[in-house]
């Protein structure tokens, strides 16, 4: 992806300083969102590395992980499968436990909603301890389905998220703060 391109993206996020708790510089994407040249920026950049890889399915996670998720799923004529939060999902589910840069939380994905065997790609907004990312990929590799690697608007490479992923293919971020 052009340098010029990623400048932009980077410039119009904003940074909110302790939200949603006191210490957390939280990356707000919505200018990304709201912008339609630069959303389409966005997801050129995202699915770059996986255009001919026939993935079959995306796996977005709750919450900005549907949006950015659900378009990659589109432009690569994938289907779309939701990590949600404990208790969000209508049918049977499994779950894990993780902890994350602020609290702790749980996901669930509905038990049918991978096969085994299909080649699949995990979507975020942004990965910082990598605790939910390390959580989604889990669920991922239970139902025995080929996690063909991850990608993430956004990286925060302090955190050091990359870590607890190492062992599950290849890690794509757009932007690395
Ligand atoms: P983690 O599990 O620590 O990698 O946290 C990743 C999840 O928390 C992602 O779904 C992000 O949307 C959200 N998140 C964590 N830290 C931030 C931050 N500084 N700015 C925006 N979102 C964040």
């Amino acid at each position: 992806m052009l340098s010029e391109s990623l400048d932009q993206l980077r410039a119009a996020i904003r940074d909110v300083p302790d939200f949603p708790q006191p210490g957390i510089l939280f990356k707000d994407i919505t200018p990304v969102l709201a912008d339609a040249r630069l959303i389409n920026l966005a997801i050129d950049g995202m699915i770059e590395n996986f255009i001919d890889q026939k993935v079959d399915k995306v796996v977005g996670i709750d919450a900005r992980g549907f949006i950015f998720g659900a378009m990659m799923a589109q432009r690569l004529g994938a289907g779309f499968v939701p990590v949600r939060k404990k208790g969000k999902l209508p049918w049977k589910t499994r779950g894990v436990d993780y902890s994350l840069e602020y609290g702790t939380n749980s996901v669930e994905m509905h038990l049918d909603a991978l096969a085994s065997g299909e080649r699949v790609i995990l979507a975020d907004d942004l990965l910082a301890t990598g605790g939910t990312a390390g959580a989604a990929v889990k669920l991922i590799e239970e139902t025995g389905a080929t996690l063909l690697g991850s990608v993430f608007f956004i990286e925060l490479a302090f955190l050091d998220g990359r870590q607890k992923l190492s062992r599950s293919g290849p890690i794509h971020s757009l932007l690395t703060f």
